[in-house]
């Protein structure tokens, strides 16, 4: 079927195109992408990128909108949504085809982690927290690894967690204290892991922990896969956070858990590089999340300021009122363009560090501070639950924390500084 066809026939039904086994294997920007080649520079969507920017869009303001303000209320984990959106394919959107899943660039899915945050960033975050698990297996596991743990999150709706972070160590990675050691055939992991998104629903966690004593600290650690149900994992209580509340976060510890040698990634050794590797994948998607949340900022503010009457006009009339909009216009913007940029490089198989740590450092000011001109545009309903951008306040600001705080971004981008210029 040309192109152009297959395009006319998934319009009508656009859940089928993430389904459809032939746009599976050939959508035009993935093949685009794989080439080596540099592809062409273009700012506008091809017509598979927009049809998935379409269902994602619309997936959000008929199911995501609708439900958020009950999820934040209730601090409810999503699992309603989880289910719809696996359903029509929006969930664990970068499994590789072979193992069942669409497989799509990492460009496609930031147009769709975009439009999710846009209606909800606690459950676009309980959403893309599957990446975050799912990324050290894409870059370091092996067939038989990938095959059995990935092959399940697209048969059905399940939820995994990245387990890195410790009560003692989260920049400091390289400083974790849990520990696994070597008994007959089996690895025995003791540790606490804190603020693990998904901990109380994970089918399966990707666990980072020391094994190497006598290695230097980036050389100690291990990368493992610890089912869920493994007994000794015990699963702290859900965590009552400021925003992004229906996202579930929790203490996880092991005691005494047995982990086959098969789920080892990669080498023992090789943990801190698996699950660094694992942000060139996912602080692009995280980044894609805090523009959609400044875009609804601006989206929010913008109405408002248009209906709202002051001294005889809207208050966009006001040049104070109408420049902070503009500010928040250039934000969103700007941000956008370095996610796909950061996108656009590791499609291409460049290493994107460099950019993805600028387009999450950037992407994650510009919620935070378009959250908070949307509440100043607001005034005194900007404060109050009812309004629609109290949430978004609360909401922006993990986005400076997790997957690496803004100072941790500022680290690797200057590191690429000394190399860049020369005198
Ligand atoms: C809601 C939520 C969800 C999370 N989900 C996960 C998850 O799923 N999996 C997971 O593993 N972790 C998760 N985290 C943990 C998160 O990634 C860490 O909180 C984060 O990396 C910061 O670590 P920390 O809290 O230990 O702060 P610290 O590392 O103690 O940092 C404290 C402050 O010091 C600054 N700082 C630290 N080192 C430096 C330095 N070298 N130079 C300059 N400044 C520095 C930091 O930027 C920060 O401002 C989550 C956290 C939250 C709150």
């Amino acid at each position: 079927m040309m192109l152009g066809q297959r395009t006319a026939s998934i319009a009508k039904n656009p859940a089928a195109l993430l389904r459809s086994r032939a746009l599976k294997t050939a959508p035009a920007a993935a093949r685009m992408f794989s080439q080596s080649a540099p592809a062409k520079i273009s700012f506008e969507l091809d017509e598979d990128q927009k049809m998935y920017q379409d269902l994602a869009r619309r997936f959000t303001r008929e199911h995501i909108i609708p439900a958020a303000r009950r999820l934040d209320e209730t601090m409810e984990y999503p699992w309603e949504l989880i289910k719809k959106a696996h359903e029509i394919g929006l969930l664990n959107t970068h499994i590789p085809e072979q193992y069942g899943g669409p497989g799509l660039g990492l460009f496609e899915c930031s147009l769709i982690s975009e439009e999710l945050a846009f209606g909800c960033t606690g459950v676009q975050t309980a959403m893309e927290a599957n990446g975050l698990a799912e990324a050290p297996l894409l870059v370091a596991a092996n067939d038989a690894q990938k095959a059995k743990y990935l092959g399940r999150m697209t048969e059905e709706p399940l939820v995994a967690s990245y387990g890195v972070t410790e009560p003692g160590a989260g920049s400091d990675v390289a400083n974790i204290q849990t520990r696994a050691e070597k008994r007959g055939d089996k690895w025995v992991i003791n540790g606490t892991k804190m603020w693990i998104t998904n901990g109380g629903h994970a089918n399966w966690f990707f666990v980072l922990a020391r094994t190497e004593p006598n290695e230097k600290p980036h050389r100690a650690l291990t990368g493992f896969i610890v089912d869920g149900d493994s007994p000794g994992l015990i699963r702290g209580k859900k965590e009552i956070n400021m925003g992004q509340r229906c996202s579930d976060t929790r203490m996880i510890t092991f005691e005494e858990v047995e982990v086959p040698e098969e789920n080892v990634l990669g080498k023992p050794g090789d943990g801190f590089k698996i699950a660094m590797g694992a942000f060139d994948i996912t602080r692009p998607l995280v980044a894609s999340g805090a523009v959609g949340l400044a875009q609804r900022a601006l989206h929010e503010a913008t109405i408002y300021a248009k209906e709202r009457k002051t001294m005889g006009k809207p208050i966009i009339a006001h040049q104070a009122i109408a420049f902070m909009l503009a500010d928040m216009q250039m934000a969103v913007e700007a941000s956008r363009n370095l996610v796909w940029k950061s996108c656009w490089a590791k499609d291409q198989g460049m290493r994107n560090s460099f950019w993805a740590s600028m387009a999450k450092c950037t992407a994650s000011r510009a919620a935070v501070s378009n959250a908070d001109q949307a509440v100043q545009i607001y005034g005194g309903l900007g404060f109050n639950s009812e309004s629609a951008v109290e949430k978004l306040y609360r909401d922006a600001k993990i986005f400076e924390l997790y997957e690496g705080t803004s100072q941790i971004q500022r680290l690797i981008i200057s590191r690429h500084l000394a190399d860049l210029y020369n005198a």
